[in-house]
């Protein structure tokens, strides 16, 4: 067992106490493995006890260069010491919408925000604003932030028919579900239909290029690339995950398939509260007043939107990120992670289902492929969260429930610690 020492432990009180659910970020470690983390550097935390882990949270995503990057550092620095906010475009935040607009296929033009909730949030909101029509098809299982439109059928049961949309929330409005088209993620033939149907109501579809941990089987988003089209409707990535993960140009330029409109975030900040929807000019028209009618403008102001040093940050993440190697270097870590894992699961017998891509991936206990929420709902789910916690007890974090989330940081030595560690905890899995 990690011990704690006693300022740990009444912090740790103290959040029980004062935040509800215990929480300022992630809620779902189990209780008793819950820390509170003090620092981190490359690929490893501290908790306030001064325990040293191997960090494959990486904050969720952002943190690809690893933890207190000394470029990003130093360009957070500056910016900090020539004033934190104004109200008004600024410097950085032009030089960064340029460069994601060099970066991102789809991108043409950007707005910022300061999550990735509301980048999602405000896709949905263009899109409905440039067509004219109201509902948006989602995929079930698929998470785009936690706004009332998003939090439809994320945690769909599977006794719930298709295409009703299932509000996963409490205080959210239950006229909303009528508003929300659900689907299967990789499954074209359903999609096809239910946009066959409504297509004179549908504003655009949303789809993480990668569901969570899922990859896309081959066509698919090609095919929904072409569904979308011939039924003029919007397809808008959510690379809140895949953005600058996958590849410099996110997973457009890795799966070669370019939506209308994209949300990106995580990365693109280098750790503080940026996040952005971009796409094609003639879609983004609707935040510029001069260029349509009253009935169609987007109104989207917000008093941190493209705040000098979360866009510092980014900026000097994306420069890093161009340099030569760095993706190979990002996807050879995961890689060498992820076969580990397959392996010692298929030493020991247990059926494994690898999913997703090396710079981010996890596997499922299952005996058939999982492409989909559903398959997923099949998987034995118990031994993944004995594989988790067993990691953490040796002090390895991951996503839970799943994803392995790399960083250029991560040294071989954090590799084959963990590697190590998976060999230890995988022969306990069995029940
Ligand atoms: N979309 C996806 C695919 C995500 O994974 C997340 C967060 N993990 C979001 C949107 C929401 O982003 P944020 O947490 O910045 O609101």
């Amino acid at each position: 067992m990690t011990q704690r020492t006693q300022l740990e432990q009444e912090l740790l009180a103290k959040a029980a106490q004062y935040l509800p659910g215990s929480s300022t970020g992630n809620t779902s470690y189990p209780d008793e493995l819950k820390f509170l983390v003090r620092e981190g550097n490359g690929g490893r935390v501290w908790d306030v006890s001064g325990n040293e882990y191997i960090d494959w949270l990486m904050g969720s995503g952002p943190m690809i260069l690893g933890h207190a990057h000394p470029a990003v550092t130093e360009a957070v620095l500056s910016a900090v010491g020539r004033g934190s906010t104004f109200f008004t475009t600024n410097e950085q935040a032009v030089m960064l919408a340029e460069e994601l607009v060099n970066a991102v296929p789809c991108a043409e033009q950007v707005r910022f925000t300061t999550s990735g909730t509301d980048a999602c949030f405000q896709a949905m909101r263009v899109a409905r604003a440039f067509t004219g029509k109201e509902k948006i098809l989602k995929f079930e299982g698929g998470f785009h932030g936690t706004s009332d439109y998003a939090m439809m059928s994320v945690f769909g049961s599977a006794a719930n028919e298709f295409p009703q949309a299932e509000a996963n929330s409490g205080g959210i409005p239950r006229a909303l579900n009528d508003l929300m088209l659900i689907s299967q993620f990789n499954d074209l033939e359903t999609t096809a239909a239910i946009i066959d149907a409504h297509k004179d109501e549908i504003a655009a579809v949303i789809v993480e290029p990668m569901q969570r941990s899922l990859a896309p089987v081959p066509g698919f988003l090609a095919g929904l690339r072409k569904l979308t089209a011939d039924a003029n409707l919007l397809l808008i990535f959510d690379e809140v995950v895949t953005g600058f993960r996958l590849a410099y140009g996110g997973a457009q330029e890795y799966y070669g398939v370019t939506p209308d409109l994209c949300s990106v975030g995580k990365i693109m900040g280098g750790g503080y509260p940026l996040a952005a929807t971009m796409g094609r000019a003639d879609v983004m028209s609707v935040y510029d007043r001069a260029a349509v009618s009253s009935d169609d403008y987007v109104d989207q102001i917000g008093t941190l939107n493209g705040n000098p040093i979360a866009c510092a940050a980014g900026l000097a993440t994306l420069s890093e990120l161009r340099k030569d190697g760095v993706y190979d270097r990002l996807h050879a870590v995961g890689g060498r992670l992820r076969q580990a894992l397959a392996q010692a699961c298929q030493d020991q017998g247990l059926l494994v289902q690898s999913v997703g891509e090396d710079a981010v991936f996890d596997i499922y206990f299952s005996d058939h492929p999982i492409q989909n929420y559903r398959d997923g709902l099949t998987a034995d789910a118990a031994t993944l969260g004995r594989l988790n916690a067993g990691l953490l007890e040796r002090r390895i974090i991951k996503s839970w429930p799943q994803k392995f989330y790399t960083s250029i940081a991560h040294t071989d030595d954090d590799v084959d610690e963990t590697i190590a560690a998976i060999q230890a905890v995988v022969p306990t899995l069995r029940s």
